[in-house]
């Protein structure tokens, strides 16, 4: 496997302090390589967007991480703890080494400013030496290279489609040239056609430009299709991971089974769709030992008492499961 990017270790994130808080993140250990896309998938409310958020430092209040280590390490000198980096160090970070695109980020551009004022911007704050022709060569650049015609540079956001919006967004993340993208549901909004042509779009950029992407979604055929491999989170921890043809062909997890069990099968014959029964828990009343086992099929003596680890196995994957560890 390649050199890690970004290793996460025992990140624990929560909303609010004291009796009122809740945990969001709960000791979660993570390692993305250098140019693979990481699958992130769970339900909504799973911990997904706040691991995010948490690890690069963007949670609003009352988010707050309460524990844990961010350990980047840049193409060159030393690594280095996100999570201890001074705002001005932090604002580097950001856009240079690691960018996000927003979920229902296809709408999070300002309508009143050209496409082309919205991409310079961001070279103007990061880029300061860079001339005006600089930046804009390298404006019209990023527009060509996700697939938009550079004349489309004065329009305004209103006159393009849905598709070309979310375009603009993946070119601004990528401006900068950043080891990291993180894609929060980038295509949620997009029908199923122009979802696959962005992430097809996404990946061979990748092959060119050699980042890194953790692509966070609750839709697991999507990481299927796309990522190397997959974490699947609930409740806050991470549950399963492995690479995401494991995944497909024998998840363990009885929850990646049920997310697997939720969406029409990409290849074989058909199956009957189950989907999982309940609804995710509630953060503030976590359920003891394993939190999926009031939803679980296999739930079993020690399940409602004792939390399962995530333990490593020899087979290149790791599973937080009494019935798989025992
Ligand atoms: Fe189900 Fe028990 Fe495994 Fe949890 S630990 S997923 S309840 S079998």
């Amino acid at each position: 496997m390649s050199q890690p990017v970004i290793e996460i270790r025992n990140l624990n994130v929560g909303y609010g302090l004291g009796d009122q808080g809740v945990r969001a993140v709960r000791d979660v250990n993570l390692t993305l390589h250098r140019g693979e896309v990481l699958g992130l998938a769970g339900e909504s409310g799973s911990g997904k967007s706040t691991l995010a958020y948490g690890m690069t430092r963007l949670l609003a209040p009352p988010g707050v991480i309460t524990g844990g280590e961010v350990i980047y390490h840049p193409e060159q000198g030393d690594p280095y703890d996100v999570l201890s980096l001074s705002d001005s160090q932090l604002r580097k970070f950001r856009w240079n080494e690691t960018a996000i695109v927003f979920q229902g980020a296809m709408n999070s551009l300002n309508p009143v400013h050209k496409i082309a004022t919205q991409l310079t911007d961001v070279l103007k704050a990061h880029e300061p030496k860079m001339s005006e022709t600089q930046r804009n060569a390298r404006a019209r650049e990023m527009l060509k290279l996700v697939g938009i015609a550079p004349d489309r540079m004065d329009a305004y956001p209103h006159q393009l489609s849905g598709g070309m919006r979310q375009r603009v967004m993946i070119g601004m993340a990528l401006i900068l040239q950043p080891q990291v993208v993180i894609m929060d549901e980038p295509t949620t909004a997009l029908d199923v056609v122009m979802q696959r042509q962005i992430l097809g779009q996404l990946i061979e950029l990748r092959e060119r430009l050699g980042f890194s992407v953790i692509f966070i979604t609750h839709d697991l055929s999507l990481l299927v299709e796309f990522s190397n491999r997959i974490a699947i989170m609930y409740g806050g921890r991470i549950v399963e991971e492995a690479p995401a043809s494991a995944i497909y062909r024998d998840a363990l997890h009885p929850y990646s089974k049920g997310l697997l069990g939720s969406f029409p099968a990409l290849k074989g014959p058909r199956r009957e769709l189950t989907g999982i029964p309940g609804s995710p828990p509630d953060l503030k009343g976590m359920p003891s030992g394993c939190s999926f086992h009031p939803r679980c099929p296999k739930a079993f003596d020690p399940c409602g008492s004792e939390i399962p680890m995530l333990e490593n196995r020899p087979d290149n994957r790791s599973v937080a499961c009494w019935l798989v560890n025992s």
